[in-house]
């Protein structure tokens, strides 16, 4: 796991432990000197997914060299492929290094006052113009939460706009929505330990093995325990392989399914009536819901035989403990909010939450997935989970802000309502951090067309990535291992990230950047330079008595004891790795709350003209927009281009042989791409992983429809058909270099 190519072998195969780096001389912040005074291992967690496994940076001078897994985290002692290779980035020839601006001829290299200049009369035109909500920021779920934080500031403070949003909203906002409605608080359940206790299991639209692969021991544990595993899944993954029940659904039908499953559960008796009626309400509603759904009705929804829909909901309703877990598959739908509330019903009648092994999780994809979501940069949400519907929260933040109760600025919209208004004129600029649009966006010609015609539109990151190509002005930002900070993982285990290198060349802490902006619009009084742990120390603040109450925990606390699980209101406090165990809900009636859920079909049909079902998901070696996996060679290495997996069925009835070229098309764009002829699909779907860019990304053929609650992009059920081509497949572009940014 380490670059030895470059570098001689590391003399300490075994990274210390927490112990060690405190008893051998460690700092606070986990560094631990060697006996060569440049070297030294940097305690800190993964740059990519949720799981946010702990690591050990290998530094020398001013450069990361390799990396090992921490024994000591979550992860014990174990990185996925990304993991590996998550420290390559940060010296990377790619690296943006000075900013950029754009001129009549393209970008070009600028001094850090001509592109803050260029910035701040962008946005005093814009908002002349148009007002304060003409400008709209956009952030990334992957930053550390003084980043998001900062950010949510920023658009509310720095702009006075009410438009900000994050890019959360293509990972865990249905899931929020759900359990917000449901429980009152958006955040997992069950910490993911408790999969291991659990005597059966259910997972739905989650391909565990391949994309949480740290994540996947608690699964096999539980298996191995004599666990039984039902997988919903059109795709037969690893998981679905050794399950005891595999339903492979058609994509876009798991609210019918949960649905019948529920009906099975009332029908059959297996109700946990005490429970019910203790700490529930909203049942009878949700039992009327679910009475048309029989699951002869079901299987004609879904595709999957009567028999196995009854197995699974007996399986699941007669279980002493049992966890139900999903992940976007799920959620990717028009129906995706429904769908986790419909998961959310079936834990509640059946008695499964708030106990060891018993409950629920949702898996999230982005590394601060969880904490992106909680200090203020999503549109409807101020730091610590606050709501504007709350006047005491907006004077609470208000006052932590320096800034009047009045000048706080309305609730915003989600990013995909924005796109309306940048259509019809309404918002005329952006400032995106840390995101990749023009990749992960449905319907990528839309996306470029809003881009391109903005007044303003600037983008702060560290790799030019095809979103950042089209802006006017491009500021060089921070890696992760650049900046000290907090991110809350899949189970809202708040990890304390730690420095180990300057950002490179010109490129300079992401916070700065923004301050800067801020104080050049003339508010320096609430924006004074402050460091990470200042910023930091703000947000508590800002969080205390909120939901995501970060209180009482400090990067003291973090340092000495490793992750510690919010809500955590004092210094004392332990954490809460379990919600619920009291069986007191966040609501306002502090019960759990049954939905109602009815059942819409998927945005897009298949018919004559688009017969096929297209769904689309991730590879155990790319995270997200390949933004920077696909600039890292041992990953792009292992996965340089997409295909689109098809059944042997489908595959002959269209003269498709595997390898062979397949253009794909839907009723929004066209590709070509390699098939890979699998049995472990059904036949009426196809599937294509989506971490590529044009002219070979998944998104330029999912259509802009969302879920009308949590607005999030109905990415797996477009609708397509596929054609034999004696074009070759597309030679795949690689990721955008920025000339000259060597460091
Ligand atoms: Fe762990 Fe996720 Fe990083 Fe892989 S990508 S090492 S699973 S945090």
């Amino acid at each position: 796991m380490t670059d030895t190519g470059r570098r001689r072998p590391f003399r300490h195969l075994t990274p210390p432990g927490v112990d060690d780096l405190h008893s051998a001389g460690g700092d606070a912040a986990g560094r631990w000197e060697t006996d060569k005074p440049d070297e030294r291992w940097v305690a800190t967690h993964c740059a990519f997914c949720g799981v946010q496994c702990g690591m050990h940076l290998r530094v020398v001078g001013d450069e990361v060299i390799g990396v090992e897994p921490r024994m000591d985290t979550h992860n014990r002692g174990k990185l996925c492929p990304k993991g590996v290779a998550a420290y390559q980035q940060i010296s990377h020839a790619d690296r943006l290094t000075y900013p950029l601006v754009r001129d009549a001829d393209g970008l070009r290299r600028a001094t850090w006052d001509e592109a803050l200049d260029r910035v701040v009369d962008g946005i005093r035109r814009v908002q002349t113009a148009g007002g304060p909500d003409a400008m709209a920021t956009y952030g990334g779920a992957s930053m550390v939460n003084e980043k998001t934080y900062m950010l949510g500031k920023f658009a509310r403070v720095g702009l006075g706009t009410r438009f900000t949003d994050y890019n959360g909203r293509m990972c865990m906002v249905s899931a929020g929505a759900a359990n917000y409605r449901s429980f009152g608080i958006d955040r997992t359940a069950n910490p993911i330990t408790d999969v291991a206790m659990a005597d059966v299991l259910l997972v739905l639209g989650a391909n565990v093995p391949e994309t949480f692969p740290i994540y996947i021991r608690w699964f096999w544990e539980a298996m191995d325990r004599g666990a039984t595993m039902i997988c919903v899944d059109p795709r037969e993954t690893t998981l679905a392989r050794v399950a005891q029940l595999h339903l492979p659904i058609r994509p876009g039908t798991d609210g019918a399914l949960l649905n019948a499953m529920l009906h099975v559960v009332v029908h059959e008796g297996m109700l946990d009536e005490e429970f019910i009626a203790a700490h529930t309400s909203g049942f009878e509603e949700a039992k009327a819901a679910v009475e048309p759904w029989t699951p002869a009705r079901a299987a004609d929804t879904c595709g999957v035989p009567a028999a196995d829909i009854v197995r699974a909901a007996e399986l699941f309703g007669s279980a002493d403990k049992a966890m139900l877990s999903h992940a976007r598959g799920l959620e990717h739908q028009v129906m995706g909010s429904r769908n986790a509330m419909a998961a959310i019903n079936l834990c509640l009648a059946t008695g499964n939450i708030g106990r060891p092994g018993a409950g629920y999780g949702t898996i999230t994809g982005q590394g601060n997935g969880q904490g992106g979501r909680e200090h203020g940069q999503k549109c409807d949400q101020l730091p610590g989970m606050r709501h504007f519907t709350d006047p005491g929260a907006i004077e609470h933040v208000a006052g932590v802000w320096g800034i009047d109760p009045s000048e706080m600025p309305e609730p915003g919209e989600p990013i995909f309502r924005q796109l309306e208004r940048m259509e019809a004129g309404e918002i005329r600029g952006l400032l995106n951090i840390c995101s990749n649009p023009m990749v992960s966006w449905p319907d990528q010609g839309r996306t470029q067309r809003i881009l391109e015609g903005l007044d303003l539109y600037v983008v702060i990151d560290i790799f030019l990535s095809e979103s950042a190509l089209l802006a006017d002005v491009v500021l060089p930002g921070s890696a992760w291992a650049e900046t000290e900070g907090v991110v809350a993982n899949s189970d809202a285990l708040v990890c304390k990230i730690n420095k180990a290198v300057d950002p490179p060349g010109e490129a300079k802490p992401d916070i700065w950047i923004l301050t800067e902006i801020a104080r050049r619009l003339g508010r320096e009084e609430q924006f004074p330079h402050m460091s990470a742990r200042e910023v930091y120390d703000e947000l508590r603040r800002a969080s205390t008595g909120g939901r995501a109450d970060y209180t009482g925990i400090t990067y003291e606390r973090l340092e000495a004891e490793g992750p510690i699980a919010w809500p955590c209101p004092t210094d004392d406090h332990p954490g809460t790795p379990r919600m619920f165990e009291d069986l007191r809900f966040y609501t306002d009636d502090g019960k759990a709350h049954f939905n109602a859920v009815e059942v819409d079909p998927p945005a897009e049909e298949p018919d004559d003209d688009y017969p096929i079902r297209l769904t689309t998901g991730r590879n155990v070696a790319q995270y997200l927009s390949g933004n920077q996996t696909r600039r890292l060679g041992y990953l792009s290495d292992q996965t340089p281009a997409p295909w689109v997996e098809i059944h042997p069925n489908t595959a002959a009835a269209h003269g498709i042989s595997d390898g062979s070229p397949v253009r794909v098309t839907s009723r929004w764009g066209t590709t070509v791409l390699p098939a890979l002829v699998v049995r472990t699909i059904r036949q009426d779907t196809v599937f294509i992983p989506y971490h590529w860019g044009h002219p070979v990304a998944a998104n330029q053929l999912t259509k802009a429809s969302f879920d009308p609650i949590s607005w999030i992009p109905a990415f797996k059920t477009a609708a397509v058909r596929i054609e034999a081509s004696d074009e070759a497949a597309w030679a795949v572009t690689p990721p955008p270099v920025h000339q000259g940014g060597a460091r």
